[in-house]
């Protein structure tokens, strides 16, 4: 059975519209929805990987590159201080089960998150 397609993977599709910043060979940055932060932007592979527990071997290459494009992305914005965050599970507040790493910032985040 075919899955229905998340809406990350619509956004990659280019069949829903979305705020694209940074586009790689296999990681696209996006502008979040509902921002948190004043800079909020989703970094999502576009090799569909539902969880970031589902990761296994073959993935550590689409791994790497998905933290370097973050770092690249916060480089080239000049975003020194920020925050990565991937949220695995509902209780943890996953919604989209398509991995993404969240960067936030632009306020002075607290800890421990809440
Ligand atoms: P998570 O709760 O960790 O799964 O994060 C999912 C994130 O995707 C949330 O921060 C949402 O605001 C964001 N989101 C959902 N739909 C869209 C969309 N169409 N465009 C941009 N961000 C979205």
């Amino acid at each position: 059975m075919v899955k229905d397609k998340t809406i990350f993977e619509k956004i990659i599709d280019r069949e829903v519209p979305a705020e694209i910043l940074m586009e790689t060979d296999d990681a696209i940055v996006l502008r979040d929805i509902n921002p948190q932060a004043p800079i909020h932007v989703l970094v999502i592979p576009k090799r569909k990987i539902e969880h970031i527990s589902s990761i296994n071997s073959g993935d550590a290459k689409v791994a790497a590159n998905l933290l370097l494009t973050a770092t690249t992305f916060a480089k080239k914005n000049g975003i020194a201080s920020y925050r990565l965050v991937i949220n695995n599970g509902s209780l943890a507040g996953e919604t989209v089960h398509h991995l993404h790493i969240h960067l936030l910032s632009g306020r002075e985040m607290g800890w421990p998150p809440g």
